[in-house]
């Protein structure tokens, strides 16, 4: 593989960085997309590249237009598709989410597609695109798709822009392959809020004084950059739709994991589950609050059964994750320390 060039798309994001580094760690070359190259903020991943030896470039591409994506795929083997709008709120209007999805990832399948280089196609995709509109009455897995009624835009974005991918696949003979990762926890490799980050930094900075009453399916953003490369160098995964998520937990179990490494250390976090009508009054204000209500008492329940029997894929356990998380989210500055933690540090050093 040393030297098989990946394109990684929207290369400043969580997901995206780590899969940089996965790539740059087992020898590919890397070209990464961004939407303005004066910019993109990617000293995190020429610091990977320099410590690695990997060679990485980046080449200007949006998802808004044909511009740069020819020049983006010439030359590269594999494509993983990861740029699309992940919001922390509900847009006003859903075409603002809905249209980069779905024209975004066409565009990058029809370059693909038309190039002479690229072999297959790695989608990330998400549950988002599985599990919504269903009850939690059984087990969801690759057969299942989002139910479109009275859907988030996010959602909506993720199931038509899967489907859009697997269409033009069908028509054009390319190889496609989709990672649908439940919600990505793990460090961060620079001082930002992804999304899916949110409630563990709001539960770690005492943002709350209560934990919604949410379910969630959770996955290592490590995991999620190791199944992109299983997918790719899996002949048999083509094709295939793979869940990479664990089991159903509330955000009550994520907030218990971090009171009991966090509260001795001096930061006060809630476990006391909000009552729906105090969500609902946030909601009037908070915008998060408001998108969180439309999942509340929801669980979650998917298998990825499917991506560990086809990919030998593995998961690290949800502790450490949650743990890794907030580890990274000070060590960052992103949450602030408490006195106590300054206090300790500061006696070691
Ligand atoms: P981020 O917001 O960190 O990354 C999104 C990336 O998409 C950024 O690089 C962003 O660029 C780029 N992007 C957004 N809109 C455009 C556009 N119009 N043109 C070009 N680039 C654009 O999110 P994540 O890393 O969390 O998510 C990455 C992917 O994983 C998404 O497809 C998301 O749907 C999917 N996913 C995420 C999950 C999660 O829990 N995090 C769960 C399941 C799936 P810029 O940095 O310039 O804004």
């Amino acid at each position: 593989m040393e030297g098989t060039r990946v394109l990684v798309t929207g290369a400043t994001g969580f997901i995206a960085g780590h899969c940089v580094e996965e790539l740059l760690t087992h020898g590919y070359a890397v070209r990464g997309t961004v939407r303005d190259q004066r910019t993109a903020d990617v000293a995190h991943l020429e610091a990977i590249a320099a410590r690695t030896g990997g060679s990485l470039e980046f080449v200007q591409a949006g998802l808004d237009s044909d511009a740069g994506w020819d020049n983006a795929v010439d030359g590269c083997a594999y494509v993983w598709h990861i740029a699309s709008p992940f919001p922390a709120t509900v847009p006003r209007d859903e075409d603002e989410v809905i249209r980069p999805a779905v024209d975004g990832t066409l565009r990058v399948l029809r370059s693909a597609a038309a190039s002479a280089s690229v072999r297959r196609v790695v989608l990330t995709s998400s549950i988002a695109a599985i599990a919504v509109g269903h009850d939690a009455s059984r087990v969801l897995d690759e057969s299942d798709w989002s139910l479109l009624d009275d859907t988030q835009p996010y959602q909506k974005s993720k199931t038509l822009a899967e489907r859009a991918a697997w269409d033009f696949a069908r028509e054009s003979g390319m190889e496609l392959v989709t990672i649908n990762p439940g919600q990505v926890l793990g460090p961060l490799q620079r001082p930002h809020r992804p999304t899916s980050l949110e409630m563990i930094r709001r539960i770690l900075g005492h943002e709350l004084p209560a934990v919604p009453d949410l379910g969630l399916s959770s996955v290592d953003v490590r995991d999620v950059a190791a199944a992109h490369l299983l997918a790719t160098r899996t002949p048999h995964a083509a094709g295939n739709r793979y869940i990479c998520s664990g089991d159903h937990l509330w955000v009550r179990d994520v907030a218990a994991i971090l009171a009991e490494e966090y509260r001795p250390r001096g930061y006060r976090i809630p476990t006391r589950v909000m009552p729906y009508w105090l969500l609902w009054t946030a909601g009037r204000f908070d915008p998060a609050a408001r998108l969180a209500l439309t999942f509340a008492g929801r669980r979650q329940l998917v298998t990825a059964r499917k991506a560990r029997d086809e990919l030998g894929w593995t998961m690290r356990p949800v502790r450490e994750s949650v743990i890794d998380t907030a580890e990274s989210l000070l060590g960052y500055g992103v949450v602030r320390r408490s006195a106590t933690d300054e206090t300790v540090r500061a006696t070691r050093s």
